[in-house]
């Protein structure tokens, strides 16, 4: 699957830690241009350095905070600019968490929530897809949502609802968006130890959940690049809408 990945740009968001760096790095490993977008910027060059230094042929750094309409426009100009190659791929990976039981959640909260995790992806995509269209170009775009899109768990109520609401949102613009060759694609990951969650996995409350996987552990970064690459790539040519589990078993 690395191998379809080759010479395609991939702009990934939340590129500066977890899954969103690993997702970059597996893509310059397989010989993808990658532009790699968050707020914390000195990380993304970082990254970059890293990513030229082991040979990746094209990887850029870009300024991006998915809640603002301004910075999301001036992200994909710069992504796109200069001598940078066409747009291929857009990996809406950028989110947030917060546990708190859902009488203790301020507004400002789910706002945030909810702006960065559905409303930054959808202005995105959208933006994405007028580029595309325009160009008379295909496009692709991955989204990453989360099992708790699907199914919910108690004090994580805001996040449950902007995954279930990424996961909609997935087929809805996959169905307007087919007749222009444009796929909208979702990863729906289990449990992944990053900065996200990690508090939580180090309690005993999280040690309980992950006896409760039926696989009986969370998922490495490295399992979900399998199924990454395939919606990321043409080998998933006939797959829009589609909405993929990667989570050792249901909860
Ligand atoms: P991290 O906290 O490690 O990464 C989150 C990334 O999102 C960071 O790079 C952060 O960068 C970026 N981000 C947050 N807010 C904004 C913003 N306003 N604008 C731009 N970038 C932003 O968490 P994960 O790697 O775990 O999460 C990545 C994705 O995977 C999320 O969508 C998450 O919901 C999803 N996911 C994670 C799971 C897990 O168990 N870890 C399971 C299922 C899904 P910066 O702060 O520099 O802007």
């Amino acid at each position: 699957l690395g191998a379809l990945m080759r010479g395609r740009h991939v702009l990934v968001t939340g590129a500066s830690s977890g899954l969103g760096e690993h997702f970059a790095r597996l893509l310059a490993g397989c010989g993808a241009a990658v532009t790699v977008a968050a707020r914390r910027v000195d990380r993304l060059q970082a990254l970059v350095e890293d990513l030229s230094v082991a040979g990746a042929p094209h990887a850029r750094a870009v300024a991006l905070d998915v809640t603002d309409e301004g910075s999301i426009r001036a992200a994909l100009a710069a992504a796109t600019g200069d001598s940078a190659p066409a747009l291929d791929v857009l990996v809406n990976n950028a989110g947030i968490a917060a546990g708190e039981p859902a009488m203790a959640v301020k507004a400002d909260l789910f706002d945030r929530i909810i702006g960065t995790n559905l409303r930054g992806p959808w202005l995105l995509s959208v933006e994405a897809a007028r580029l595309w269209r325009n160009a008379g170009r295909p496009g692709v775009i991955l989204n990453v949502a989360s099992i708790l899109g699907l199914r919910v768990g108690r004090g994580v109520a805001p996040y449950a609802i902007s995954k279930a609401g990424v996961v909609q949102m997935t087929k809805a613009l996959a169905l307007e968006w087919a007749r222009h060759g444009i796929r909208v694609n979702a990863l729906c990951p289990g449990y992944v130890l990053t900065d996200l969650n990690r508090e939580f996995f180090e309690s005993p409350a999280g040690q309980k959940m992950i006896e409760r996987i039926p696989m009986r552990r969370l998922c490495d970064p490295g399992d979900l690049d399998g199924p990454f690459l395939l919606l990321a790539s043409s080998a998933s040519g006939m797959m829009t809408g589609s909405v993929l589990t990667v989570d050792g078993g249901h909860l």
